[in-house]
Formats: C-alpha cells, structure tokens, sequence
C-alpha cells in the first residue's frame, strides 16, 4: 500500500526543509487533492500518498529513519497504521474525517489524533462533565426545561487558549524537538538499550511557553460559570443521563469540546410510589365504604380523579385508574395508577356502634373471599410480579 516513491519529491519539497515548510506544501497539495473537491480519477490515490509523504516527514524519527535508510527504513519499522499513529495533523482539522475515511483503522476512527493526545503534543478534546440534577416525580411526569449553572474550564478568550501572551506563540521545545517524548540510550555490557520517556521540560506537550498569557497564567484555560439549558424529557426515570453535545470543557485550540452529562435523580413523593410507568397509591377508606360502596376523589400526578369502590371491597385490593401514571419515555401513551385500597378498622367505638359491630359479625364472614389457596391477595401478586 506504501507508495515507492520519494517523499520529498511528492511534497515538492528540498530534504532540508522545515518542519513549518513541509507543512505548508503539505496543506498545499491536500487542498488540491481533497477527495471532496477534486473528483479528477487518481486524486484519491494522490491524497493517499501526499499524506503518507507527511506524515513521515512531520515526524522527527520517523524523517531520521527514511532519511538513513530510504523507504526501507520506513517499511520494516511501520506498518501504514504505525506511520499514520502518530502523525502531527494539527492544523488539519478539517482533513480528519476524510483521512478517517481513507485510511480506516490507521485512525481508529479518529483514535490515531485521538490515542496520542494523553502522550505527545496535539489538539487535546476537553473535559467530559457530570451534572446531577434533583427533580420532583410531577417535574418527571410533565417533562421540563431549566436552566443550570455549570462552572467548566474554557477557552482562555485572551490568548485564544495557547496559553501564549498575545503577540507570542509557543516554542516548539529544544529539549524534545517537539515530539513530546524523549530517547535516552543506555549502554550495558549486554548492548544498547533504547528508552522513551515523556519530555520532562515540556511536559509532553512539545511546546514551552517563554511568555504566559496573564488572564490564564499559561494555562489556556479559564473558569466559568456557563449556564445551560436542560429539557428533561416527558417520563424521565431515575439514573437517566442527559447528553448535551459540546457543553463539557473545551479542548486546546483546534480540539472538540467535551460533553456534558446530566445524571436525573427523581425525589421520592409523599403519597406516590412509581414502579416503571406505574403509580402506586394507598388510599385508606373506612369499614362502611368497603362494604356499601363509595365515590372518592383519588389524587394523581394528572390532577384529582373520581373513583368508584364497589360495595364489599377487601382491604388491600388493588383498583387501577387506566392512563393515569407515568408517560411513556418512548412513544406516545402512559402507564397506570394503581390504589391499593386500606380498609381502616375503627378503634374508639362508642357502646352503641359496638352493638352495631355485635350485629353484623355475622357467621358466613369466616369465608374470606381472599382466602384463595395460596393465600396470596392481589396486591401481594401484583407486588411479587413487580419484584421479580
Ligand atoms: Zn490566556
Ligand atoms: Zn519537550
């Protein structure tokens, strides 16, 4: 896949040439040969190799090596994924995806700027933020939009985020060169031991800053409160992430921001216990409602409802207001309330109500309705069902 040809002369470039001239021809040629914008037959295959030639040659071991022992050097030292890892495409920003495109794996989908970012110079993507954010189960019900207070590290405005005074640039570093990375040769009895270390002067970076910006101290960066707009979505759940593109910290000059996660806890409620997009609810009724009958109003996150209790109704009986609970995160439509009806058995009788009590032990009550073999009553299957 290599191409055989001289890198310099596919550069157009002298073989002593800068790092800043053979950028230059470089930027040159990928605008000619931009696979977007010259569909001429060959052009493809001319991008390929014009980048291959800089990404030799952008990099300073690389370079050595083909300048020693010719594409040789290069073929039995890197494989084209090897010879694209650890390539300075800063400043092309706008050629990574189409680079991502042609070379596949080389990049590892953005992974090749990306993987070498925490080791050696280049555009390093900002921060991903958390946000924990505390809403009510009505807030949840109904979907909202809010504004939150986020404090990030930005963009240093006055240097632009080069961490450089204005009217200064970074130097590239004498000590590494630039790569980030330093080669210290070891010589024992057994031979020649090579070891690369991060460059302790730069940091890694590749770059010193002689003259800082004074509103970030040579850090790039600034803290600032940004405030940010969050919909909560219709039937949010607890532990839901929230993802807003973009809105984490921002990346060094020439990086993608990163994103901002907001993590949903919902507030227990006071009368509502919410199971998936069902609403729990205990209603407690009294001993001549369960047993004549009743209309009640019955409380629910959609405002109050009327609700028949059939005469003879059990205690711990479960009645479903069909509609009546969460919305559907997905899709349209929405759970249900389930009352789980409470028969209060009074405690301070007067004489007279204990003779009406006397009266109506009757004998049949022996026979519970709910005394089904397993002894189970709805609500404990419902509940058991819910459990699983
Ligand atoms: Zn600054
Ligand atoms: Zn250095």
């Amino acid at each position: 896949m290599s191409t055989t040809r001289d890198y310099y002369e596919i550069l157009g470039v002298s073989k002593d040439s800068t790092e800043a001239e053979i950028k230059k021809a470089y930027r040159k040629l990928a605008m000619k040969y931009h696979p977007d914008k010259n569909k001429e037959p060959g052009a493809e295959e001319k991008f390929k190799e014009i980048s291959e030639a800089y990404a030799v040659l952008s990099d300073a071991e690389k370079r050595e090596q083909y300048d020693r022992f010719g594409h040789a050097g290069i073929d039995s030292r890197y494989s084209q994924e090897d010879i694209f890892r650890n390539a300075d495409f800063r400043g092309f920003e706008d050629l990574e995806d189409i680079l991502g495109g042609i070379f596949g794996g080389a990049f590892g989908g953005f992974g090749g700027f990306r993987g070498r970012q925490t080791q050696r110079r280049g555009p390093v993507r900002g921060s991903d933020l958390r946000y924990d954010m505390t809403i009510t189960l009505e807030q949840a019900a109904k979907g909202s939009e809010t504004t939150i207070n986020v404090p990030r590290a930005e963009r240093c405005d006055v240097c632009g985020g080069t961490g450089a005074k204005p009217g200064t640039s970074p130097k590239t570093c004498p000590n590494c060169h630039g790569t980030g990375q330093v080669t210290h040769a070891r010589n024992t009895p057994f031979g020649r031991f090579m070891s690369t270390t991060t460059c302790n002067v730069c940091h890694g970076t590749g770059e010193i800053i002689e003259e800082p910006c004074a509103a970030c101290r040579g850090t790039g960066k600034q803290k600032k409160v940004r405030k940010i707009s969050v919909k909560i979505p219709r039937g949010a759940d607890n532990g839901m992430r929230l993802k807003i593109n973009g809105e984490g910290e921002d990346g060094s000059p020439g990086a993608p921001s990163g994103d901002l996660y907001v993590v949903i806890h919902v507030e227990p409620h006071k009368l509502f216990e919410r199971v998936g997009d069902d609403i729990l609810y205990e209603l407690p009724i009294t001993f001549s409602q369960a047993a004549l009958g009743a209309e009640v109003m019955v409380p629910t996150l959609h405002g109050k409802v009327k609700m028949s209790i059939k005469p003879g109704t059990q205690t711990h009986s479960i009645l479903r207001l069909k509609g009546k609970g969460m919305p559907y995160l997905h899709g349209s439509g929405q759970g249900d309330q389930l009352v789980r009806v409470i028969v209060r058995t009074p405690t301070r009788l007067t004489e007279d109500q204990k003779e009406l009590f006397r009266k109506l032990d009757l004998p049949d009550e022996g026979k519970n309705p709910r005394s089904t073999k397993s002894g189970k009553g709805i609500f404990e299957k419902v509940k058991e069902a819910f459990d699983q």
